[in-house]
């Protein structure tokens, strides 16, 4: 299967070429030339299967340049009961008749970006080898906290790759720094920069455009290459746990085989709800995707009049991984309902770029309306959802699940839909304690404590075992301390890939 570019102006490549270059060099995003099917029959045949299974059934159909071994190997070393502390890895929670969770948290972080970054450091090297390069890899990041923590995670001693996370000194939460600091891994390291995070990111993607350091790197054996969400080699491994959700439901007679189910998206930069819209073109019985925002609710407007406009008051909000007004995969999404049309796409997203904004067409915005459905809910509303999930079903989620599970909410008064609901549950309620406690224990509780005591507190509250990633993280050796100004990020990538691995 090839690969091309949702700007039309680069030539068709093999999943492998694809994935190792990230980004297309036109400015596009790379997207399979078909939509593959899968039909009932081949449905039932993943019946029970379990995961890693199920994983390299989907993975196959996409990434056909790989070998069955090649991708097994990969599902194997990503999905296993040492990374993932649930032997179902994306386990499937009922909360009654019609509401189910689906948790993407069970990996080593915490959060739903381990699904995706746990296979890819494994389909990125092989990526390297099939396409007869044979430097190593060279990963960076900057991260506003949870990303850079999940591509550690991934990366560490990955053979063939070398990690460098950037992150703003004053810019994240006193538990995600220690996670980064007291990061293991002979490949690794983490920096801090002396800024905020456009600071950090601005200097690596400085780096990434320097095509003379680039090529200095190239003599020396390395390889620069991003972990970022845009990487069809993130999106892939998406599709597969919205088949495992769906055939648990139906393996656990909750569902009967071809009935349709919605799935509820907590979403940012449309990464995670695309990769449900694959699965759902492929075949998948699904009613309505629910794209469901914070108060940043760019993509919400969007659904509702085909007007994308991010020149608007950006919010600090409680779900802050949903803290997002550009949605870089929607680009994707817009070049499947064109009927792939590549002038289009470009003439809009030229637009998003120069003005800010872009109208899409009457019949796109119809394709997209009966297609998915969206609102949104801001801080209160979360907040109350969070205490009323508790208080109803004796289950507790984090700040992005609430925002899901209020939409949901919304959604069924708006429509009276009574078809049977999947929420992605993204992160682990332990990810996001200090909102999560206040709203399930009040602030006088909260009041005072810090982060750590917090987990506790959570733990007894909610009889939740904390998870291990975040357990003892201030007994930990520190084992990262070097700091970058503004203007050094790039000697401080030169001085690191010097020094030989541990
Ligand atoms: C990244 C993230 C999201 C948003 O996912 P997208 O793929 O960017 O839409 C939602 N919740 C959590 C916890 C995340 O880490």
């Amino acid at each position: 299967m090839l690969y091309e570019s949702t700007r039309g102006q680069f030539r068709p490549v093999l999943s492998a070429e694809a994935i190792k270059l990230g980004l297309s060099p036109d400015g596009g995003l790379f997207v399979p030339h078909e939509i593959v099917r899968i039909n009932e029959e081949q449905l039932k045949e993943l019946l029970g299967l379990g995961y890693q299974k199920q994983a390299a059934a989907i993975l196959t159909k996409y990434l056909t340049d790989y070998t069955k071994a090649e991708i097994d190997d990969c599902v194997k070393l990503a999905y296993n009961d040492i990374k993932f502390s649930s032997p179902a890895i994306a386990p499937v929670h009922k909360l009654d008749e019609t509401l189910y969770i689906l948790e993407l948290w069970h990996g080593p972080t915490c959060a739903f970006k381990d699904m995706a970054l746990q296979i890819l450091p494994h389909l990125l090297t092989k990526a390297a080898a099939k396409t007869g390069d044979c430097s190593t890899i060279v990963i960076l990041v900057a991260t506003s906290g949870d990303t850079g923590k999940a591509a550690l995670e991934g990366f560490k001693d990955v053979p063939g790759t070398r990690i460098i996370v950037f992150y703003p000194e004053e810019g994240v939460s006193a538990v995600q720094k220690l996670q980064m600091i007291t990061q293991e891994g002979n490949n690794v390291s983490v920096v801090a920069v002396q800024g905020n995070f456009d600071d950090a990111q601005n200097g690596v993607k400085d780096i990434f455009g320097n095509l003379g350091f680039n090529q200095d790197l190239l003599h020396e054996n390395y390889r620069l290459s991003s972990a970022n969400s845009i990487n069809w080699g993130r999106l892939a491994p998406q599709i597969v746990y919205y088949f495992s959700a769906y055939l648990d439901l139906v393996a656990k007679g909750n569902a009967v085989l071809g009935e349709k189910v919605n799935f509820v998206v907590p979403t940012g930069n449309f990464g995670n709800i695309l990769s449900a819209f694959y699965a759902k073109e492929m075949g998948l019985p699904v009613n309505k995707l629910i794209c469901a925002a914070n108060a940043n609710k760019v993509l919400t407007d969007f659904i509702h009049t085909g007007v994308y406009n991010r020149e608007r008051h950006f919010y600090k909000t409680i779900s802050p991984s949903m803290d997002i007004l550009i949605s870089s995969n929607l680009e994707r999404l817009l070049y499947h309902l064109t009927g792939r049309d590549y002038v289009k796409t470009r003439e809009w997203m030229t637009s998003l770029k120069d003005n800010g904004n872009y109208q899409i067409d009457e019949p796109t915005l119809a394709r997209i309306n009966k297609i998915f459905w969206s609102d949104y809910a801001g801080d209160n509303e979360t907040m109350e959802t969070i205490r009323s999930c508790f208080d109803e079903y004796g289950y507790v989620t984090d700040t992005h699940t609430a925002v899901g599970i209020n939409v949901y909410k919304k959604y069924i008064a708006a429509t009276g839909d009574k078809t049977k609901t999947v929420v992605a549950s993204t992160a682990s309620p332990f990810k996001f304690n200090t909102s999560v406690a206040r709203a399930i224990l009040g602030d006088a509780e909260v009041k005072d404590k810090d982060e750590f005591e917090l987990l506790t507190l959570l733990s007894d509250a909610s009889a939740m075992e904390i998870p291990a990633g975040l357990k003892g993280l201030e007994q930990k050796p520190i084992l990262h301390q070097k700091i970058a100004s503004i203007d050094n990020i790039q000697e401080v990538v030169q001085y690191i890939l010097q020094q030989p691995v541990a």
